[in-house]
């Protein structure tokens, strides 16, 4: 089987961090099984005064190493790139000042997710506070808490394949109540 990271370029100065980049991949590959796509272009740089602790667009993903938890932010940015890759409505899934920004006037999603204290409440208790801020938000997180093995319930679930969060059904197995 071809593996689809093959074409990614991988732009680091420090082999600590290519081999943490690598280990990333690999995992999040297997996590997967195979379904989540990387970029042309994966690139780790060290910027103290960036407001950005990740960024992912123009098929690249930047990770900034003064924020430490470089696998963590790593599949946070995937799972964004994925998520606006394969979602139809990802542009609707931001926060509000996101859409106003990009010149979105349909808030119907953002406002049924603000609205669902069952997913608000789960959210909080399970994933974390800045997963409340929107649904791109809510899905990323919880793509990088399932990559930190944490045991997320499967009410979330749910809500992460409503919300057309990456590999839904592959890793459904991963939520346990
Ligand atoms: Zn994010």
């Amino acid at each position: 089987m071809a593996l689809n990271f093959m074409n990614t370029e991988i732009n680091v100065k420090d082999l600590k961090h290519l081999n943490i980049i690598i280990n990333s991949i690999c995992r999040l590959y297997n996590m997967t099984k195979g379904k989540i796509e990387f970029p042309a272009k994966i690139q780790v740089y060290k910027h103290k005064r960036s407001r950005y602790v990740g960024s992912y667009g123009n098929n690249t993903i930047t990770l900034n190493t003064s924020y430490g938890n470089l696998p963590g932010i790593f599949a946070h940015e995937l799972a964004h790139y994925n998520h606006e890759k394969t979602s139809l409505n990802y542009i609707k899934m931001g926060k509000k000042s996101e859409l106003i920004n990009t010149g979105v006037t349909d808030f119907s999603l953002i406002e049924k997710f603000y609205g669902n204290k069952e997913l608000q409440r789960g959210i909080k208790k399970y994933v974390c506070t800045y997963a409340l801020s929107s649904p791109a938000e809510f899905i990323a997180c919880t793509f990088e808490a399932l990559s930190r093995g944490r045991k997320i319930p499967l009410i979330i679930w749910k809500y992460y394949k409503e919300y057309d969060g990456p590999c839904a059904d592959v890793l459904k197995h991963l939520f346990k109540d």
